[in-house]
């Protein structure tokens, strides 16, 4: 065991405490307005959060206050287990995906500009490469995480759906080609977004239909959905911790998602 003084993790408290290290919380507050995905028919729409009060320092419980909360483990800012899709069902369920693998170094594509101009823009292979000719090739054991700049409408449903006059959500995602690429060619860790799900809202009518889902847990990686903060990070370099609850059989769940920044 290396001495305190040689020690990089007594580093980083250090660098906690003079902030020289910032924790970027990449988390949604979650309520009874969290925006949770609406699919399109015929299929069963999740649940969204709910929470009752158990008691507050009054008959129910005099000295405490609690509550109960329910919700489906997609809702808010959440993690996406590779089970959580068809192409995934025999990869792991997220109560047994190694705690190793929750965090890694983000790697931020910044697409705002393209989808401030188009909100159906989805990631290419080309912004991809032109991310790597700048900042050097994502490295294994990473977490894609794709700017947007849709976090800024997650309090405001009606933008963050962007529901068109068509009857269809139009939100950013990932080309068939880029969740193909990232899956099979980028040994990371998964991709995380700012929209409700990891695909475009309009991904439905892809081929094959939700391609970074399918592509991604079909190649053992992980999703995460409703990231904010992304703006906050460089674009290489920080350690994103992503700590879903160990819901046994889980597919997935609510998670706080948070990385260090060295300023
Ligand atoms: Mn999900």
């Amino acid at each position: 065991m290396k001495s305190l003084n040689q020690n990089v993790l007594t580093d980083v408290v250090n660098k906690l405490r003079d902030n020289s290290i910032e924790v970027v919380d990449l988390t949604h507050v979650l309520n009874e307005e969290t925006p949770i995905i609406s699919l399109p028919d015929p299929f069963v729409d999740t649940k969204g959060f709910k929470k009752e009060q158990i008691s507050k320092y009054d008959d129910n419980g005099p000295f405490f206050f609690w509550n109960n909360i329910s919700m489906g483990e997609h809702c808010g800012t959440h993690f996406d287990a590779p089970v959580h899709w068809i192409s995934g069902k025999d990869y792991q369920h997220v109560d047994e995906i190694p705690a190793k693998k929750l965090i890694g170094e983000g790697c931020v594509i910044d697409i705002a500009d393209k989808c401030e101009a188009d909100p159906d823009y989805c990631l290419k292979i080309e912004d991809i490469e032109a991310f790597e000719a700048k900042y050097g090739e994502i490295p294994d054991h990473s977490w894609v995480l794709i700017y947007t700049g849709w976090a800024r409408y997650n309090d405001d449903h009606e933008k963050f759906f962007n529901v068109g006059e068509d009857g269809h959500p139009h939100t950013p995602g990932t080309t068939v080609e880029a969740a193909k690429f990232l899956a099979n060619e980028k040994n990371i860790l998964g991709v995380g977004v700012e929209t409700v799900g990891t695909d475009a809202g309009l991904a439905a009518a892809f081929d094959p239909p939700f391609p970074n889902h399918y592509f991604l847990h079909g190649a053992n990686k992980y999703g995460l959905a409703s990231l904010t903060n992304l703006d906050k990070l460089p674009p290489r370099g920080s350690i994103v911790i992503a700590s879903p609850l160990k819901i046994e059989g889980g597919s997935g769940s609510p998670a706080r998602v948070m990385a260090l920044v060295e300023k």
